[in-house]
């Protein structure tokens, strides 16, 4: 017999209680060996006052067994509560969010019968750097980041995953023609790391046009690899696509700790009344079996549940008469699951599993280190005292030494000089001060600008240095 595996289980809020009660027992009665450590997390414990919603015992219990299976929580509005998963997500390193989503037809009714992709979010940069300043009266930041080390682990995830699963395709998603030096790196990375799996072909969408084939035809995708924000919003639209957001499950895997969870959340409206769809949560829990060596058993569930899918025992959410043949609520539906452990879907193919692969061995390559030269800086003033000629004239008169002033934009138009009447104008300027040639500028030069903009009594929210990289500007050009 299997020595029982360690695993951390939180029930969370909501319908978390139910769905994770009847996972748990069908889990066991298809013959999984866990050894179960159950931790708190969630509503109770942000109102308790502990602003991440865990109680101390959670991360040393995830650390000891590296296997969470997670409730979803019912994060409070407001009050500075922080997303339980944001936290655990980075905190333990959990970089890859794997999301499948497949048609379960003609049993569960979908437009697209034919689904069979998944989606591999990168789960710790982007825009979920949860870096973000208010500048001016008018004006909000949040920082976009984009690494190489973080582009090439989740690429690299991707075909490693793509192999492991005999899938043929991986496609990215990105903005790179606007967003060209963050979405850029990211499609730049993707282009080296497929050139190392001749055997699993790619290709590259611009998000926008590639969520909407996404979305038209979900069949044309098999695996796809995009960065954090376009990620989180795709996985939810396919999941709906195939057929319902209560049927998708997800894993957060990182090289020490891994977290399995429904995408949904704790639909609170429809909590305590046995009519929540334990799926996501269920088939969470059959990626963990195979993550944790118990493969047979995960297949053993899946089948059960498919078969009981085939059967047409459908929870409300998918309950279609006609297509379907008994609406059941929670505990009935874990009970049709149970007595078909051991059966097999007619239909439906039918599961086996590989292991999700690790990047545990994973060393980012190794890349030459550019030659960086400082050719100026952009400085950011919160300033409504006038036209963009007056705030040139001004600043114009500051110049010093190498850096000459090139250019003023807002929000990104340029706007001085020679900028255009009708451009909308807010209270956050970038002011380009550049040197003619690289060698000529180093730090005190820009300190010595920046004191003279201070003693001139204008208000410098932040500065970005303007670097070379082996020659190639490492900022973004100015047009117009
Ligand atoms: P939700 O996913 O909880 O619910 C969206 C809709 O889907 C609702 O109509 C709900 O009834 C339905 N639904 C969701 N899961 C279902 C299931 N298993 N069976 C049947 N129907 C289901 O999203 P929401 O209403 O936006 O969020 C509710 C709370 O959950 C919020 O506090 C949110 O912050 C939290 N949330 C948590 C997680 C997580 O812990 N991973 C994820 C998303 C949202």
């Amino acid at each position: 017999m299997t020595q029982p595996t360690a695993i951390t289980v939180a029930y969370g809020d909501g319908i978390g209680p139910e769905i994770m009660a009847v996972v748990l027992d069908i889990m066991q009665a298809a013959g999984a060996q866990l050894a179960i450590e159950t931790v708190s997390i969630g509503e109770q414990v942000y109102l308790a006052g502990i602003k991440n919603g865990m109680e101390p015992g959670v991360w040393e219990s995830i650390r000891r067994t590296h296997v969470f299976l997670k409730g979803p929580v019912t994060t409070p509005q407001g009050g500075g509560y922080k997303s339980v998963n944001v936290t655990l997500r980075k905190a333990l390193g959990m970089f890859a969010n794997v999301r499948p989503s497949v048609s379960y037809h003609p049993f569960v009714h979908t437009r697209h019968p034919m689904m069979d992709v998944v989606i591999i979010r990168e789960n710790e940069e982007d825009l979920y750097a949860g870096i973000e300043h208010r500048q001016t009266n008018q004006v909000y930041q949040c920082l976009k980041l984009i690494t190489r080390p973080g582009s090439e682990k989740i690429i690299r995830y991707a075909f490693e995953y793509a192999r492991s699963y005999g899938r043929h395709k991986v496609t990215c998603l990105v903005k790179d023609n606007i967003m060209k030096l963050t979405d850029g790196l990211f499609h730049q990375v993707f282009d080296e790391i497929a050139a190392e799996y001749p055997d699993i072909e790619n290709e590259m969408w611009i998000v926008d046009i590639g969520a909407a084939k996404l979305a038209a035809s979900p069949e044309q995708f098999d695996v796809l690899v995009m960065p954090n924000l376009y990620g989180d919003i795709l996985s939810d639209v396919a999941a709906e696509l195939s057929g319902s957001v209560g049927l998708a499950a997800s894993a957060n895997i990182g090289d020490h700790c891994t977290m399995f969870e429904a995408i949904h959340g704790s639909a609170p409206r429809i909590a305590g009344n046995n009519r929540a769809n334990p799926s996501g949560l269920l088939l969470a829990a059959v990626m963990m079996l195979t993550h944790i060596g118990q493969p047979d058993v995960a297949a053993r569930v899946h089948n059960a549940w498919l078969k009981t899918i085939e059967d047409g025992i459908h929870t409300a959410d998918i309950f279609v008469a006609g297509i379907s043949h008994r609406n059941v609520g929670t505990t009935e539906f874990a009970e049709a699951i149970k007595e078909r452990l051991g059966d097999e879907p007619n239909t439906l193919a039918r599961a086996s599993y590989a292991a999700l692969p690790t990047l545990s061995r994973w060393q980012p390559k190794e890349v030459h280190k550019a030659n960086k030269q400082l050719m100026g800086v952009d400085v950011f003033l919160d300033w409504d005292e006038g036209s963009p000629s007056d705030l040139g004239d001004t600043l114009k008169s500051l110049e010093a030494g190498p850096l000459i002033l090139q250019v003023i934009t807002n929000r990104g138009v340029k706007v001085w000089p020679d900028g255009f009447d009708e451009t909308f104008c807010t209270d956050h300027w970038r002011c380009r001060y550049l040197a003619p040639k690289a060698g000529l500028v180093d730090h005190r030069h820009i300190i010595a600008l920046m004191d003279r903009i201070r003693e001139m009594g204008l208000d410098s929210i932040k500065t970005e240095n303007l670097y070379l990289f082996d020659g190639v500007p490492g900022f973004s050009a100015v047009h117009g």
